[in-house]
C-alpha cells in the first residue's frame, strides 16, 4: 500500500483542474493581450478564472493579482505595505515567529533596510491570540501579516479577529492563506483582510501558479517590470492553462468544504489519537484549532530523517517539518517557536491528510508508525541513555 500523507507539501492534482487546463495547451492557445479572436478567447478564460477565484474569496475580481505562487504573493504583499509605510514614516511590521519562510525571509531582508520586526510568541497553546496583536500595535505599524493557518503544525489563527482589530486600528492586514484556501471558508472582506496569499498546488491545482487579494486602493508595488498585464501590477504574459486550473480546482474545493473537510477531520483525529499512545510523544500545533488534515507530533529519541526514510520504505509518504526545510539539518523554526528543544524537535513527523486519503490508509499509517518508532528507538544510544536514566526524559 503507498499512503500520500504529504499534502501540506503539495497535492495531487483534480481530473477536474486537469480537464480545465487542457484546451489551454491545445486550442485556445492564444496570448491573452492580443487583440484577434485567438488571443480574445485565452482573454475570457483568464476574466472567468479571475471572477471563479473572487467568488472564492468574497471579493470583486479587480482584487486578485495571478502570481507564480504563494512565495510570490506573500513578498509583494509584504513589500507593497513596507513601501507604503515608509513613505509615511511607518518602518514597524508585527508577524509571527512561525510564519514560512517566504513570509520570513521577506522581513528579514527589510529588517535589513531599518525596518523594526516584532515577532509574536507562539508558545502558549502553540498559536497567536489576537490580543497580542492589539498589544504590539504601534503609531508606526505599518503591516500586520500573519498567516491563516500554519503549514508544520496546523494551528489556524483568530483571523477575523485579528482582522477587526487592525482595521480599527488603520492597519494593513496581510495573511498568507496557502494552506487555508480550499480547505476553510475564507471570506475577505467579512474577515477584515486587506491582502491575502493563496497557491493553487495546495489545494489540488497546478504547481507554479498562485494569487494575491489586494483590497482595492491599496498601493501595490511591482515585484517583475514589463508589460501591463495584472493591471501593470504584474508584468508577464499569462499562465493561463495555470490559472485556469487553478480557479476550477479552488472552486472544486470551497464549493466542498462542508462535506469533504469533516470527514478529513475525522481521519485526522483517528491518527492523533492513536499515535498519542506512543509512549514519549507530544503533540504538536493547537488541538482545537486546527487544520482538518495535520497531525504533527514530536518523538523523544529518534531522528525524524530516519524516520521519514522508514516510513517511505513501508509505503508511507510523510514529512518532518516542511518540505523546504528538509535537507537541512537545522531542526524546524516553527518546533523551535513553540518551545521544543532541539533533541525533540529533530525527532518530528508531519502527516497531512486530504479528502483523497481513506480509513484504509489511516489503518495502515497506525500500524507502520509505532513500529517504525519502536525499531529506530531500539537502535538509538540517546534512548538507551534515556531508558537507563544517564539521560532525562523531556516528554
Ligand atoms: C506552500 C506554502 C507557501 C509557498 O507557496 P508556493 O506556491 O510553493 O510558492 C507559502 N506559505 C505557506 C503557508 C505554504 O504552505
Amino acid at each position: 500500500m503507498q499512503v500520500y500523507a504529504d499534502n501540506a507539501a503539495t497535492t495531487k492534482m483534480s481530473q477536474t483542474a486537469i480537464r480545465a487546463m487542457l484546451p489551454y495547451f491545445d486550442n485556445i492557445y492564444g496570448n491573452p493581450s492580443s487583440l484577434h479572436s485567438v488571443g480574445q478567447r485565452a482573454k475570457e478564460a483568464l476574466d472567468a478564472a479571475r471572477e471563479t477565484v473572487a467568488g472564492c474569496l468574497g471579493c470583486d475580481p479587480r482584487e486578485i493579482i495571478f502570481t507564480s505562487g504563494g512565495s510570490e504573493a506573500d513578498n509583494q504583499a509584504i513589500i507593497s505595505a513596507a513601501r507604503y509605510g515608509e513613505k509615511h514614516g511607518k518602518k514597524h511590521i508585527i508577524t509571527t515567529a512561525f510564519e514560512h519562510h517566504a513570509v520570513l525571509h521577506t522581513l528579514k531582508k527589510l529588517e535589513k533596510e531599518g525596518f523594526e520586526v516584532t515577532y509574536l510568541d507562539v508558545r502558549e497553546g502553540h498559536n497567536v491570540k489576537a490580543q497580542q496583536v492589539k498589544d504590539a500595535i504601534r503609531p508606526d505599524t505599518c503591516l500586520v501579516t500573519t498567516m491563516y493557518a500554519n503549514n508544520e503544525i496546523g494551528s489556524v489563527l483568530p483571523i477575523a479577529e485579528i482582522g477587526a482589530i487592525c482595521r480599527e486600528a488603520g492597519v494593513p492586514f496581510h495573511t498568507d492563506a496557502v494552506q487555508a484556501a480550499g480547505h476553510l471558508h475564507i471570506h475577505v472582506k467579512e474577515q477584515n483582510i486587506d491582502m491575502l496569499s493563496l497557491s493553487g498546488h495546495k489545494f489540488h491545482g497546478p504547481k507554479g501558479v498562485g494569487a494575491l487579494y489586494v483590497r482595492r486602493g491599496f498601493p501595490l508595488v511591482n515585484l517583475i517590470e514589463g508589460g501591463a498585464q495584472e493591471r501593470g501590477k504584474r508584468a508577464g504574459t499569462e499562465n493561463i492553462p495555470g490559472i485556469c486550473g487553478m480557479a476550477a480546482a479552488l472552486k472544486e474545493s470551497c464549493d466542498h468544504i462542508d462535506e469533504n473537510m469533516p470527514r478529513v477531520a475525522a481521519m485526522r483525529d483517528r491518527l492523533i489519537e492513536g499515535l498519542s499512545q506512543i509512549p514519549h510523544c507530544a503533540l504538536n500545533g493547537d488541538r482545537v484549532n486546527r487544520l482538518p488534515g495535520n497531525v504533527s507530533f514530536c518523538f523523544e529519541g529518534i531522528e525524524g530523517e530516519s524516520l521519514l526514510l522508514l516510513l517511505d520504505q513501508k509505503g508511507v509518504c510523510a514529512s518532518s517539518g516542511s518540505a523546504c526545510t528538509s535537507g537541512s539539518l537545522d531542526p524546524s523554526h516553527v518546533l523551535l517557536a513553540i518551545g521544543r528543544v532541539h533533541d525533540v524537535a529533530h525527532g518530528s513527523l508531519r502527516l497531512s491528510l486530504s479528502e483523497y486519503n481513506t480509513d484504509a490508509e489511516i489503518d495502515h499509517i497506525l500500524k507502520v508508525v509505532p513500529e517504525v518508532v519502536q525499531y529506530l528507538r531500539n537502535m538509538s544510544p540517546v534512548w538507551r541513555d534515556l531508558q537507563t536514566g544517564k539521560r532525562q526524559y523531556i516528554l
